[in-house]
């Protein structure tokens, strides 16, 4: 039958290109276009390049974006006073922090200091909350892009066993959510699972978010299943490589995404689409100006 590879590049270049598509029609309409600001802290070189990529991308479709850069020593106080800024300004449409922050921080602090309405990473307990009660809400990035991926190739979760690995706030949690909300039978697996193999041999769709390169291999997956690998890992080689290894899997999984190319554009791309549905969610509630 042969493994069919989920290209997340091409598809969240298609993502970006309808966003593009609509944005002189929402000038047109509202004046301006959608803003993004981004925070980073610190000198992090993976947060830098991943910044430098929803930069790229606000770029590439047309929106404003405003990269705030603070020192690693920048106090918690003085954070959440720039938070509380941006939340203020009328002209920006979405905040997002880079994580991790630096220890002197406390991230859930930050996070809760964005207002929900500007939240486009879908962190702040309230979308949280509102995901898990089926209320509008925006949805994380990463288990967004996710779910974007598997209806792109036409795999309904509808009646299938969902195996996600990783139980954390940003990926595990919510994309077993939104499998569920599709009517999946979801399991989900962490450090404490025993017999992981056992589970995963009967996933008709194997979402790994763990951060462990190679944890999941060709002999742990269903023949024909769809394998989303949310892992990133830097390699000695310098390299990024996902949770999954690619090539045992390949042979037996019928879908699988490649690290880099797979789950990550989607994430960016996810950001895009969740910045203009800030922006048009605040179109109802207040001036834009
Ligand atoms: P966390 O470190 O927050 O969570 C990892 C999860 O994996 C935990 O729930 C942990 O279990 C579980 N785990 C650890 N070891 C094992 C094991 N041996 N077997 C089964 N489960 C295990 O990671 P994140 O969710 O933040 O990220 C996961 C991966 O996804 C990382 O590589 C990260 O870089 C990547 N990522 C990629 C994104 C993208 O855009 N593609 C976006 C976000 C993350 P326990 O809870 O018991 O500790």
């Amino acid at each position: 039958m042969g493994c069919q590879l989920i290209d997340g590049k091409k598809v969240s270049l298609e993502v970006k290109d309808a966003l593009k598509g609509r944005m002189a029609a929402l000038k047109e309409q509202y004046g301006r276009v959608p803003c993004l600001a981004v925070i980073i802290v610190g000198e992090n070189p993976a947060s830098q390049s991943y910044v430098r990529g929803k930069v790229k991308a606000c770029e590439y479709v047309g929106m404003e974006s405003r990269l705030v850069a603070l020192p690693e020593t920048v106090s918690e106080a003085e954070l959440l006073s720039v938070v509380d800024g941006l939340n203020r300004d009328a002209a920006v449409d979405g905040v997002l922090v880079q994580l991790p922050l630096p220890a002197h921080i406390d991230e859930d602090k930050v996070i809760n200091g964005i207002v929900p309405e500007k939240d486009v990473d879908g962190f702040h307990p309230r979308n949280v909350a509102d995901l898990w009660l089926g209320a509008k809400c925006t949805v994380p990035c990463t288990p967004k892009g996710v779910m974007h991926l598997l209806d792109a190739y036409g795999i309904d979760p509808a009646g299938k066993l969902a195996v996600v690995i990783g139980r954390s706030n940003i990926v595990g949690k919510p994309v077993a959510k939104l499998l569920l909300d599709r009517n999946a039978t979801v399991v989900m697996a962490h450090s404490r699972t025993k017999n992981l193999r056992e589970l995963t041999l009967q996933a008709d769709i194997l979402v790994v978010a763990v951060g462990r390169a190679g944890l999941v291999t060709g002999d742990m997956v269903k023949p024909g299943a769809a394998v989303i690998d949310v892992g990133i890992n830097r390699g000695a080689d310098g390299k990024l490589h996902g949770d999954v290894d690619f090539d045992s899997a390949a042979a037996v999984a019928g879908y699988l995404t490649p690290v880099p190319g797979g789950v990550g554009p989607m994430t960016i791309a996810m950001l895009m689409e969740n910045t203009v549905e800030c922006y048009l969610g605040r179109i109802s509630t207040c001036s834009l100006a």
